[in-house]
C-alpha cells in the first residue's frame, strides 16, 4: 500500500511524491503535480528531476546516507525555473532506492511576507499622506503669496492689479448674464493739506483707516482696491446704481465719523458712482466713474455723485 493515501492524493496545498533515485516519478499527489508544473498524466519513466530547483535532485542524492533515512529537512524550491517556482517547507526521505517527498507551503514565510507587505503599505500610505499634507501647505503658501502680490500693504485692500483682474472677470460676467455691475471711486479730500498740516505718518494712518473701513463695509463679493495715492475703487457686482449710491453714501458717512489720532479734523472723501451700460467698454465705464468723482469734488467734496 502506498504511503500517499487517497485523501493526500487529492490535496493540492500539500506536496507528496515518490520518485525513483533516477528521477522517474513513481507516484505524486495533486499538489506535487501543480508545484512541479507537470500534467496530471505523466508519461511512464519521465524524469521529474528538473522540478527540484533548490536543492537540485542531484544535490539531494549526494546526501543519501548508507542507511535509509531523512536526506532533507527545510526549504524546498520547486517548479520550472524558466516559468514559476514555489518555495515550500518539507522533508525528503530515502528508502529502498526511492525518494519520498512531503512538503507544504511555508505558511510562516507567507505570513512574514504578508506582514512585510502590510508594513510597506502602511509606510507608503504614510508617505502619501505626508506628501498630500505638504502639497496642501504649498498650495496655501502659494495662495498666500498670490494674495500678497494683489494686496496693497498700507491699507490691506487690493492693489491696482487686483482691480484690473476682478474688473475683467466682472465685465465678462456682466456681458454674459446681464446682471448689473456698479463701481465707485473715492478720493480723500484735501489730502495734501492733511499731510502738510499733520505729517505724512498721520496721512498714512488716514489711508490705513479708510482701507479698513472699506474692507469692513463691503461684502465678500465686492472688491475694494487702492489705485493711486489716495484714490480707491470698489467694484459692486450684482448691484444697481441705486444700491451702489447707498453703499457709497454709507461709507462716506462712516469715514466722516472716524477720529484719527493726532488729527483734530475728521477725514472726508468724495465719491463718483456708475453702473455699467450695455455694450460699454471698460475704459468708458471707468471714465464715467472718474467723471462723477470729479463732479463730486467740484460740488464741494465730501459727497456722492452718480455718473
Ligand atoms: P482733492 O481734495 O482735490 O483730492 O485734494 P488732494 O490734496 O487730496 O489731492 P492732491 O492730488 O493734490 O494730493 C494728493 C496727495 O496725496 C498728494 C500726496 O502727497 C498724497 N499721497 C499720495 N500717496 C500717499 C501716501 O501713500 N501716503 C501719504 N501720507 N500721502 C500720500
Ligand atoms: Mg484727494
Ligand atoms: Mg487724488
Amino acid at each position: 500500500m502506498s504511503w500517499i493515501t487517497p485523501e493526500l492524493k487529492q490535496l493540492s496545498a500539500v506536496v507528496a511524491a515518490t520518485l525513483a533515485d533516477d528521477g522517474t516519478l513513481i507516484e505524486a499527489n495533486a499538489g506535487f503535480l501543480r508545484v512541479a508544473r507537470l500534467p496530471a498524466q505523466q508519461p511512464a519513466n519521465a524524469s521529474v528531476a528538473r522540478a527540484f530547483v533548490q536543492p537540485t535532485f542531484a544535490a539531494l542524492l549526494r546526501v543519501v546516507p548508507d542507511a535509509d533515512g531523512e536526506i532533507h529537512h527545510g526549504l524546498l524550491t520547486m517548479g520550472d525555473p524558466m516559468a514559476a517556482t514555489r518555495t515550500l517547507r518539507g522533508r525528503v526521505w530515502h528508502r529502498d532506492r526511492v525518494l519520498q517527498v512531503l512538503a507544504e507551503y511555508d505558511i510562516d514565510e507567507l505570513e512574514r511576507l504578508n506582514a512585510k507587505m502590510l508594513e510597506l503599505n502602511r509606510d507608503y500610505a504614510e508617505a502619501q499622506f505626508e506628501l498630500a499634507q505638504t502639497n496642501i501647505k504649498l498650495q496655501q503658501r502659494e495662495a498666500e503669496i498670490l494674495a500678497l502680490t494683489l494686496t496693497d500693504s498700507l491699507t490691506g485692500v487690493g492693489n491696482h492689479r487686483r482691480l484690473e483682474q476682478e474688473l475683467a472677470t466682472e465685465i465678462k460676467r456682466f456681458e454674459r448674464t446681464g446682471e448689473p455691475l456698479s463701481a465707485f471711486m473715492a478720493d480723500l479730500d484735501h489730502f495734501k493739506s492733511i499731510n502738510d498740516s499733520y505729517g505724512h505718518d498721520v496721512g498714512d494712518k488716514v489711508l490705513a483707516a479708510f482701507g479698513a473701513l472699506l474692507r469692513a463695509q463691503t461684502r465678500a463679493t465686492e472688491v475694494a482696491a487702492r489705485i493711486g495715492g489716495e484714490e480707491f475703487v470698489v467694484l459692486l457686482p450684482h448691484t444697481r446704481l441705486k444700491e451702489a449710491l447707498l453703499t457709497a453714501e454709507r461709507i462716506r458717512a462712516a469715514l466722516q465719523a472716524l477720529s484719527i489720532a493726532s488729527m483734530p479734523i475728521r477725514p472726508t472723501a468724495s465719491f463718483g458712482v456708475a453702473t455699467m451700460a450695455k455694450a460699454e467698454s471698460r475704459d468708458a465705464f471707468m471714465r464715467r466713474v472718474d467723471t462723477a468723482l470729479y463732479a463730486a469734488k467740484r460740488a464741494g467734496r465730501n459727497c456722492v455723485v452718480a455718473g
